[in-house]
């Protein structure tokens, strides 16, 4: 039977999506309507087919742009860029301007929309440029589509660009994560030819879905302490009795507040063109996650920077923080993003799909043994890539993913992949059903593999699912960063093989010749078991695979010849680029390290302490008095002893601290290391006593909300 409410709430819902999605954004009907036909067909081109831009149709297409922002309550454009800040950045410019008569008129140029001119001294260059180097560029990136951002009232044309030095070197995210795309395009499209399966096919791409979780407090308690305003973490704060040993919250109902928060969050991604897919309650006591339908790899990213600004803008708008930080809270869940990432052909085609048999699943092998061969060679720096002070936490904890990188294939894959080592060719086979023994019940799909939370890299169907993301990473990086090694490999099989084929004549042949090769060579890279296990910690090495457990460790791979060369070779980035990310992201680390620990330092010093001495004189003044009174109160003695222990070893550790705080490397790459081996340890210290005293002092005088509070008391 019909159900009328739902069939109704469908309409509505897709009406909705209709009327509101992409709305703001100059894409599809917004430009169709406005370019004429050949402005049209020449901007598509670019779009596309990846096409240079005829410069003559800029002026058309600019005009266009700024007459839609202004019907839509645009006063002022900026070329939207993402520095290497690990945030976005704009400079808004307004539409006006003067005419030879003195009259205001609004006028946007085919110039103004290609480039501007933003001054790059005060980003992050990483010694490219000097600050007395002001000159820098952004260039308009067609593929992204330009947008409106909403602002309260106000609203902004924001145009998506590559951000480049003067000198040409890029100072962004977006610039190599394009010229990643491109490059393993190139690679690609060699396997396809290869296979004979090129026809009709111009290029190939990267795509990504990327599932951000994010933790929602109650602002007005997030407002009360200084770690969470300034680090966008706790630094401080004993375990709440309860955490996530229930499993309670896991994909449990949506609390209201945050209910009517993910609606009003879903309403402005659509209103960008970003496809909100997936919302559901995480693991951790108010942990949440957002997934979209996946995209190009360009546009993905693009898109995850909005979606992580919408998630905090609109959570202000809700009285609530959105934290997304790698690790909010100690003792519970952190935050990543698991990065779903396929390749795929312009026509639509996911190479990573098994497809049926033969050729094809040549093919798709040739794909996957390439990631095998790029994450066993390349594994450190894919580390590197993921390397930041909040991913310390997670990746060299004991929390998911560990800081090893290996591949979950599944069963299945797994053995198909162990026969290409042996020679024998296999199969990968069709999905099966599963019967669940109750004629009501429809048999399910049985997926080829099962699923394995605990790998940093697996292969789920269709993609490979990369967890080790941090939760405030911009996924440009890791995803340049594993385009180019996995196109290295793709680039060296390929030439393998073809070399073979002029002996033997058969692709096939040479195809599984080299491929078995690959996978005799590289197959300690796969690891089916459980990733958590410390056993598979010692196995790892043994198996020689990188442990780096901290970004003082990890970093420092970047800085290979070989790597650098890589990059090179393949167009991603020069040495100099290469370089001066790196010294950016060691900068970054020792500054937020910094950060956290003169926060931590103040806390100490104008909250825990305080409240320390106060139960230390309420404690001692008890004691006296009851001794007076001829009664043994050893318990209180014992408490105060321990509460006088704490206060005493806290301040050692802020001594360390604040020594720590004033040694300057030689190097970027020695303060790091100063700052993992001797500055973390020692706030590590500091914290332990923090929570310690915690644990003991009166709830009245304790001078900020607690875990409890802040997981539990906003439901
Ligand atoms: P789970 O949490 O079970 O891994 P989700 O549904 O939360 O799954 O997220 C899966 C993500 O993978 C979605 O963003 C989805 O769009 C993305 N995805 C699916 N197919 C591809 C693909 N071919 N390329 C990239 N991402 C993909
Ligand atoms: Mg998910």
């Amino acid at each position: 039977m019909p159900d009328a409410h739902a069939d109704s709430w469908i309409r509505d819902a897709a009406s909705q999506f209709g009327d509101r999605y992409g709305i703001l954004t100059f894409a599809g009907e917004n430009v169709r309507r406005r370019l004429s036909p050949s402005a049209l067909e020449r901007l598509e081109r670019t779009t596309t087919r990846r096409e240079p831009l005829d410069p003559r149709i800029a002026d058309e297409i600019a005009t266009a742009m700024k007459d839609w922002a202004i019907e839509n309550g645009c006063t002022h454009y900026c070329h939207w860029f993402q520095p290497l800040t690990g945030s976005t950045a704009e400079k808004h410019d307004s539409f006006l301007s003067i005419d030879s008569n003195g009259q205001p008129i609004t006028e946007f140029s085919g110039n103004q929309l290609i480039q501007a001119e933003p001054d790059a001294s005060s980003f992050p260059s990483g010694g490219i440029r000097d600050t007395w180097e002001a000159r820098g560029y952004t260039a308009w990136d067609p593929t992204s589509p330009a947008f409106i951002v909403r602002n309260g009232g106000e609203r902004t044309l924001c145009i998506p660009t590559c951000f480049v030095s003067w000198t040409g070197e890029s100072l962004d995210q977006k610039t190599p994560l394009l010229r990643s795309d491109e490059a393993i395009s190139k690679q690609a499209m060699r396997v396809l030819r290869l296979f004979g399966n090129s026809d009709g096919v111009d290029h190939v791409t990267t795509t990504l879905g990327i599932e951000q979780e994010y933790f929602l407090i109650n602002e007005d308690l997030a407002a009360m302490r200084a770690d969470i305003i300034l680090c966008g973490r706790t630094i401080m704060g004993a375990d709440s009795p309860k955490g996530h040993q229930l499993d309670d919250h896991y994909f449990g109902a949506i609390p209201r507040d945050v209910q009517a928060y993910m609606a009003d969050v879903e309403a402005r991604l659509f209103e960008l063109g970003i496809p909100a897919k997936t919302r559901h309650n995480e693991v951790a006591p108010r942990q949440f996650e957002l997934a979209p339908l996946f995209e190009r790899s360009n546009l993905a990213s693009d898109h995850q920077m909005l979606t992580m600004s919408v998630l905090q803008k609109v959570a202000r708008l809700h009285g609530l923080r959105c934290l997304i930080h790698e690790k909010p809270f100690k003792g519970i869940n952190g935050t990543g993003k698991h990065n779903n990432w396929a390749i795929s052909t312009d026509t639509g085609h996911n190479l990573l799909s098994p497809g049926k048999a033969g050729q094809s699943n040549l093919q798709f092998l040739t794909f996957v043994c390439a990631v095998v061969r790029a994450l066993d060679l390349h594994a450190d720096i894919l580390r590197a890539s993921v390397a930041n002070a909040g991913n310390d936490h997670r990746l060299g904890a004991n929390e998911a993913p560990p800081a090893i990188l290996s591949i979950y294939t599944g069963e299945e894959l797994g053995r198909v992949l162990e026969n290409l080592a042996t020679g024998e060719t296999s199969d990968f086979r069709a999905d099966s059903s599963m019967d669940l023994g109750t004629a009501a019940v429809p048999k399910l799909q049985r997926h080829s593999g099962d699923r394995n939370r605990t790998s940093p890299f697996a292969f789920i169907g269709n993609r490979f699912e990369f967890r080790a993301v941090g939760g405030t990473a911009s996924v440009a990086w890791p995803n340049a960063v594993l385009n180019t090694i996995i196109t290295e490999s793709i680039d060296w099989i390929v030439t393998e093989i073809e070399k073979h084929i002029d002996g033997n004549g058969s692709v096939e042949a040479a195809a599984i010749d080299i491929l078995g090769g690959v996978m005799r060579d590289h197959h300690r890279v796969i690891f089916n078991g459980d990733n958590y296990n410390t056993e598979w910690h010692e196995e790892a090495a043994r198996r020689g695979l990188p442990i780096l457990r901290g970004t003082a460790d990890a970093l420092p791979a970047l800085r290979n010849d070989s790597v650098r060369e890589m990059f090179n070779t393949y167009g991603v980035m020069s040495p100099t680029e290469v370089d001066a990310r790196v010294d950016v992201l060691f900068e970054t680390y020792v500054h937020t390290m910094g950060i956290e620990a003169r926060t931590m330092l103040q806390m100490a010093e104008t909250m825990v302490l305080p409240a320390a001495t106060r139960y230390q004189t309420d404690l001692a003044t008890a004691i006296s008095t009851t001794e007076a009174a001829g009664v043994n109160c050893p318990a209180s003695g014992g408490r105060l002893h321990d509460l006088v222990e704490h206060v005493t070893e806290l301040e050692a550790a802020l001594t360390e601290i604040r020594t720590t705080l004033e040694y300057t490397g030689e190097s970027c790459d020695a303060h790091a290391r100063a700052v993992q081996d001797r500055l973390v340890p020692a706030m590590d210290n500091a914290r332990a006593h923090c929570d310690a005293i915690e644990s003991t002092v009166p709830a009245d005088l304790w001078p900020m909300p607690t875990y409890t509070d802040l997981l539990f008391g906003g439901e």
